[in-house]
C-alpha cells in the first residue's frame, strides 16, 4: 500500500544521504594527505581557433588519482572548498602551471594557460592578501627576473562577482595590472547580472557548455547565445565557447565569429607529456608550411 511505499522511499533516501555523508567524510580524510602523497596531476585541454584548428591557449584541469582511481573535480573540489584545503591545492595548481609555462618558454612553445580559481580563495581579506603574496613569493623562489604574468588567465565564476565587494574589485584590478587576464567561467549559469560585467574588471567570458549543448534543440537557445555574444562584444570582452562536441555546434559558433573554442570536438583534457608533444608537433608543421 501507499503508506508502506512511502516508508520504503523515505528509508531509501535516508540510506542515500547516509552513504553520501560517509563518502564525503572519507574523501575529506584522503584529501588532507593527497598533496603530500603526490596524488594530484594537471591535465591540459587545448583551446583552438575554430577557423584554423590552431591551438591558441589551454586550460589546466586538476586530476586526483587516489588508490589508482580518478576522482572527479566536480566531486572533490566542493569538499576541498568546505575544508579550506582548496587554498593550498590552488597554490599547488598555480605552481605546476607556472612550471609548465617556463618549460614551454624554454622550448619556444609557450601559450597562455587558464587556471581555475575557487571563490573561496578570495573569501577574506587575509586570503586576498595571500593570493597576491603567493606570486611575489614564487617569483623569488624560482629566481625569475620577470614573471610571465601575460601567459596566465585566471578563471573565476559569477558567484565571486555577486559578492559585489570593493576589495574583490581592487584585487582583480591589481591582478590585471600585473598582466594577468580575468575570465568569467561557466558564464550564464549563475545568477548573472549584466551589471557585474560592466562593474568588474574582466577580460573574457566562457560560454558554459550547457548553452552550447542546447544549440541543436532550437532557435530560442541560439538566440540566447547570440545575445551573450553581442553583449560581450559591446563590452569588449573576448569569448571562449566551452563544451563544443559536434560539427553542428562548431558551425554555429563559427557563424557567430567566435575565435576560441574548447571541447571534445577538438581535444579532451590530456596529461602534460601528450600536451607538450602536441604543441611541438604543431610548431613543426607550421614552420615547415
Ligand atoms: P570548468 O572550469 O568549467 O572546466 C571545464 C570542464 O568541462 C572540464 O571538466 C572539462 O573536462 C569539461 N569539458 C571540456 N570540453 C568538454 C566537452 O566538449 N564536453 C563535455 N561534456 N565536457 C567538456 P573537469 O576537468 O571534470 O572539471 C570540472 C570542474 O572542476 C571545472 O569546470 C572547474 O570548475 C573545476 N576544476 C577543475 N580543475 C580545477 C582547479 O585546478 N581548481 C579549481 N578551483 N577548480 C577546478
Ligand atoms: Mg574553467
Ligand atoms: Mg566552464
Ligand atoms: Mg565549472
Amino acid at each position: 500500500n501507499a503508506k508502506a511505499r512511502g516508508r520504503n522511499c523515505l528509508q531509501f533516501f535516508n540510506q542515500q544521504i547516509q552513504k553520501d555523508a560517509e563518502r564525503n567524510a572519507e574523501l575529506h580524510l584522503y584529501l588532507k594527505t593527497a598533496l603530500a602523497q603526490h596524488e594530484f596531476e594537471l591535465y591540459y585541454q587545448p583551446i583552438v581557433n575554430p577557423f584554423t584548428s590552431q591551438i591558441i591557449k589551454a586550460e589546466v584541469l586538476l586530476r586526483w588519482i587516489h588508490d589508482g582511481k580518478f576522482i572527479s573535480p566536480d566531486e572533490f573540489i566542493p569538499i576541498a572548498e568546505e575544508s579550506g584545503l582548496i587554498v593550498q591545492i590552488g597554490e599547488w595548481v598555480r605552481t605546476q602551471a607556472l612550471t609548465s609555462i617556463l618549460a614551454l618558454q624554454q622550448r619556444q612553445l609557450a601559450i597562455p594557460l587558464s587556471i581555475n580559481v575557487s571563490t573561496i580563495e578570495f573569501w577574506t581579506a587575509d586570503l586576498q592578501q595571500r593570493f597576491l603574496a603567493y606570486f611575489d613569493a614564487i617569483q623569488k623562489q624560482f629566481g625569475l627576473d620577470d614573471f610571465p604574468y601575460s601567459l596566465i588567465t585566471l578563471e573565476i565564476t559569477e558567484s565571486l562577482m555577486m559578492k559585489q565587494q570593493k576589495s574583490i574589485n581592487l584585487l582583480l584590478t591589481e591582478l590585471r595590472h600585473r598582466g594577468m587576464k580575468i575570465s568569467v567561467d561557466d558564464f550564464g549559469t549563475g545568477y548573472s547580472s549584466l551589471s557585474y560585467l560592466v562593474n568588474f574588471p574582466v577580460d573574457q567570458i566562457k560560454i558554459d557548455k550547457s548553452f552550447i549543448q542546447k544549440i541543436t534543440s532550437g532557435s530560442r537557445h541560439k538566440a540566447l547565445i547570440e545575445a551573450i555574444v553581442s553583449m560581450s562584444r559591446a563590452l569588449d570582452l573576448s569569448i571562449v565557447a566551452e563544451g563544443v562536441e559536434t560539427q553542428e555546434e562548431l558551425e554555429f559558433i563559427k557563424q557567430q565569429d567566435i575565435q576560441a573554442v574548447q571541447g571534445y570536438h577538438f581535444y579532451r583534457p590530456m596529461p602534460q607529456e601528450a600536451f607538450f608533444d602536441l604543441l611541438a608537433k604543431q610548431a613543426q608543421s607550421t614552420s615547415t608550411t
